[in-house]
């Protein structure tokens, strides 16, 4: 789970970690009234959406030559006409995509004289299933760029869990941003609490960027975007309070109430499937004849007709889904189940697009009657190989 800066640098500031002072605002006059709290003489207004790249990005609804998503602001006048260009108006950056992402809240933030623009993140290598740390005296722009361009820019090295965070992290990541003296010192403290942070709220990244030396000479975090284990989530409520559900995939919502395992893909192949292992193989053979999944979703094992219903529901309210695969190994799971849920969803939601279906195991024979006598116009299928090969002719795909 992801959350805004404002709340990350909340989490951050909450660790003893430097961040600029700043407030939220939903309203013209909740950014006047933050600033109003702001020492100034400059400020800075932030859009605040769950994608980076906003100082860079482009407002639909604004002239081509408008100001970004992150702008500098030296008068409450200039604020309030920040504020009435970002909210409610759709922000397009490198990460959006090109619909953009609706702004529906600012963060209005003391103003800083950068000196030094660093960037630094930590995250979790699955390859040394580690928090390493990734450091770069390129800040401020975007980081695959520099791994690209100039890959021996990029420091990394990771933290040892039965050790911790040691001092000798510290004065890496210094030298790795060339840092002495003083500011060498915040360096070591910053590695400390940023690590210690990371651990403690089960992050799964933190990235930084930039991190900056100020004119004063103090290091700060200027962007802060958090990242949150969602399986982790039960021991924070704090953190899962700050889940903002406008900034998810609407299927991804309605799937959780269900308790779905289900993430939005690209492609035009919708799938149902039980077991998440099955439902990466399914993904596979899918590509492998040529198509794209539309999404991973595994049902469950114990899923009821309802369950199916409403995941089904959910497939179908994707416009880029062209054809469906339902591919149920009925252990625990019925097919007789499957295929009940399979019907009651094709009555409530009709069915558009072609639909393969294959089922094995439990009840199967009664499960293949079921959709037999219902009617529907369903492609059936003898094995995964077969039905992987069914779907993606049906949808005019493959090679
Ligand atoms: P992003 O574009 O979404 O990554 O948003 P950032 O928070 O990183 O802001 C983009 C850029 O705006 C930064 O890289 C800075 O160069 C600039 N910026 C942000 N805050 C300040 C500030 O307080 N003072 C100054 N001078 N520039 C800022
Ligand atoms: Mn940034």
């Amino acid at each position: 789970m992801n959350i805004h800066e404002y709340q990350a640098k909340e989490v951050l500031r909450s660790f003893g970690v430097p961040v600029p002072q700043g407030f939220p605002a939903m309203t013209i006059e909740e950014a006047a009234e933050a600033a109003g709290r702001l020492p100034g003489p400059v400020y800075v207004v932030k859009a605040q959406i769950h994608a980076g790249g906003r100082g860079k990005g482009k407002f639909k609804e604004l002239a081509a030559d408008a100001k970004g998503g992150v702008r500098l602001a030296k008068s409450f006048v200039d604020i309030r006409a920040d504020a009435a260009e970002m909210l409610g108006n759709t922000l397009v950056t490198l990460q959006t995509g090109a619909a953009g992402k609706q702004v529906n809240r600012l963060y209005v933030e003391d103003g800083s004289e950068i000196e030094k623009e660093f960037y630094l993140s930590l995250l979790i290598d699955r390859a040394t299933s580690r928090v390493s740390f990734v450091v770069s005296t390129e800040g401020g722009m975007d980081i695959e760029q520099v791994a690209h361009d100039t890959p021996e820019k990029i420091v990394t090295f990771s933290v040892d869990p039965a050790t911790g965070i040691m001092p000798h992290h510290g004065r890496r990541v210094a030298k790795a941003l060339g840092l002495e003296g003083e500011l060498a010192k915040q360096a070591h403290a910053l590695t400390q609490k940023l690590y210690t942070a990371f651990i403690a709220k089960d992050m799964e990244m933190l990235e930084i960027n930039p991190l900056i030396v100020s004119r004063g000479g103090a290091l700060k975090c200027l962007d802060a975007k958090l990242g949150f284990d969602s399986n982790a989530l039960a021991r924070h409520p704090d953190i899962a309070a700050m889940r903002d559900e406008t900034e998810e995939d609407a299927k991804e919502i309605e799937a959780s109430k269900y308790d779905l395992s289900y993430i939005a893909l690209d492609g035009s192949i919708g799938c149902m499937v039980n077991g998440a292992g099955l439902a990466m193989a399914t993904m596979d053979i899918i590509k492998f004849y040529g198509a794209e999944p539309a999404n991973f979703l595994d049902v469950g094992g114990g899923a009821t007709a309802e369950k199916v219903t409403a995941a089904f529901k959910i497939i179908t309210s994707d416009p880029n889904v062209k054809g469906i695969l339902v591919n149920i190994f009925g252990g625990i799971m019925r097919c007789d189940v499957i295929a009940e849920g399979v019907i009651a969803a094709v009555k409530e939601v009709g069915l558009k697009v072609p639909l393969v279906v294959r089922l094995e195991g439990t009840n199967v024979e009664l499960g293949k009657k079921i959709i037999g006598e219902s009617g529907l116009n369903v492609i059936a299928a003898d094995d995964l190989d077969d039905a992987a090969r069914k779907i993606v002719k049906a949808v005019g795909g493959g090679h």
